[in-house]
């Protein structure tokens, strides 16, 4: 079976080069291989009810399928250089504002018109954050919200769906190069192209190592991101989420000179299981329809942890902890505030005692006996540091869930067209290092579909 384009991974990078290809060179023959579910197969088995907690699924709804680990989040496109990725370090500030300002256009066409985009721009949160030892980012942020966002990814599978080849519940096991084309390896098939995407997410971060490993890709390991999930009534942060929806604020801690910032804030959202390879992680995400709305917001605490020598796996150094945190708990572990600070574990009976109702099922434990001190020590310094521009999120009821990983992929050598070492095959999104959100990685997916485009 021949293709002109294999794209490899139906996230956001997948979806959006295929889009752009398919627009720009109808007359390619594409084809998107995807491990995980069709769209409305997608579903993930944790009820609340019969289902409490993460079951470890063979292939995790919430992570893979089409849409990626996007489908079912909370839908926040950034459109920033400040975070979520480096991919202006390849292609120029400039050029990813003006990619992701035209991912922002797709998706008010395919069902996201209506959508409200926030800004930092003038706000007088700047000067309060400032004046209290934060730091706010800059960006403009559209929320999709949850709902909206499946609506758009309906709609672009859709409209793509006559022009490419969709294999859904096909991982693809490994790449090869043969005589300057690429032979791409299903469990019973091989495909073969002349140019080739891959683009597999944070979820394909070891089969990404791999293929890198058989042809030889130079790649550098660089951090991880691990701290909690905060979640505590809406109106303590009513005044900033109101405007800003999300804010990004960081915090430089006294004790270590530790960067800790605020990370995937969700007004009125819920927090979540994320299962990576396994491991059952904390995330949170938040519907557009206020129906859906629950009474708490939810952000993340992240303390980046980069390594030096001789140390490399960056990764797996996130996964132990997180698998300390699976062991004690058997999944994600709660605790309040005040417990925390008090040193005792959070008991069922102090958690149904607080003001604050948990919104995911987790187990109330002791995060000092997972998180490293100087993480600990930092995330306890910038919940003080957000009292102040938000009074009340130290009480001892905002509750902790632990942990909150954020694992980024190796970062792959790639080029100003997100080619690398062989031409012809080029790494995007979240898979490549080079990204770490939506906005990002779809950018990229529609930068490499014009760079083919050029070039066929
Ligand atoms: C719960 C949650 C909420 C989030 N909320 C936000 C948010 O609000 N805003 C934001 O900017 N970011 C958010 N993110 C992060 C965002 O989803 C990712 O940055 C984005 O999806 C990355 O896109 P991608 O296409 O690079 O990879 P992914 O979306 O991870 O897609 C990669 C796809 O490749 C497939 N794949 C992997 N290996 C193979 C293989 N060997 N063969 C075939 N297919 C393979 C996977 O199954 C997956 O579907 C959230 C993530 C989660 C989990």
């Amino acid at each position: 079976m021949k293709y002109d384009v294999i794209i490899v991974g139906a996230g956001p990078g997948g979806i959006f080069a295929a889009y752009e290809l398919a627009k720009k060179n109808p007359e390619l023959k594409i084809g998107v291989f995807e491990a995980g579910h069709a769209l409305e197969k997608r579903k993930c088995p944790i009820d609340g009810d019969k289902v409490k907690s993460c079951i470890k699924c063979k292939s995790c709804s919430i992570m893979s399928g089409f849409g990626g680990a996007g489908a079912f989040s909370d839908g926040k496109y950034n459109i920033t250089n400040d975070f979520g990725g480096t991919l202006y370090e390849y292609i120029g500030k400039n050029k990813a504002t003006e990619l992701m300002k035209y991912v922002d256009d797709i998706n008010m066409a395919y069902g996201g018109e209506g959508t409200k985009m926030y800004s930092t721009a003038g706000t007088k949160f700047n000067k309060i954050c400032l004046q209290n030892k934060l730091q706010l980012l800059n960006a403009s942020v559209r929320h999709l919200g949850t709902d909206v966002n499946y609506v758009v990814l309906e709609n672009l599978y859709n409209a793509l769906k006559e022009k490419v080849d969709f294999y859904f519940d096909t991982p693809v096991e490994k790449v090869e190069i043969r005589d300057g084309k690429y032979i791409v390896f299903t469990k019973d098939t091989a495909y073969e192209c002349d140019k080739c995407v891959l683009s597999v997410g944070r979820v394909g971060s070891k089969w990404m190592e791999k293929v890198c490993e058989d042809l030889h890709i130079p790649t550098k390991s660089n951090r991880v991101d691990i701290g909690v999930r905060v979640e505590l009534p809406a109106v303590i942060f009513s005044h900033l989420t109101d405007e800003l929806y999300e804010s990004k604020i960081v915090y430089r801690t006294e004790k270590f000179e530790d960067r800790v910032r605020t990370f995937c804030m969700n007004p009125y959202g819920a927090v979540v299981n994320e299962n990576t390879n396994g491991i059952v992680t904390v995330n949170g995400h938040s519907y557009e329809d206020p129906e859906k709305h629950t009474e708490n917001t939810n952000f993340a605490l992240l303390v980046a942890k980069h390594f030096s020598e001789p140390f490399k796996d960056s990764n797996g150094y996130g996964e132990s902890i997180a698998r300390l945190s699976n062991m004690l708990g058997g999944g994600v572990i709660v605790q309040r505030f005040g417990d925390l600070v008090r040193g005792r574990r959070s008991t069922v009976n102090r958690i149904e005692e607080g003001i604050v109702r948990p919104t995911l099922a987790a187990t109330p434990g002791d995060l000092s006996l997972v998180l490293p001190k100087r993480i600990l020590d930092g995330i306890i310094e910038m919940i003080y540091a957000l009292d102040k521009i938000a009074p009340g999120t130290a009480n001892d009821d905002t509750l902790l869930y632990g942990v909150e990983v954020k694992f980024y992929n190796m970062e792959v050598e790639v080029d100003e067209n997100l080619e690398c070492r062989h031409k012809g095959l080029y790494i995007i999104g979240d898979g490549s290092g080079v990204t770490h959100s939506l906005s990002h990685a779809s950018a990229s997916g529609i930068h490499v579909a014009r760079k083919i485009s050029e070039s066929v």
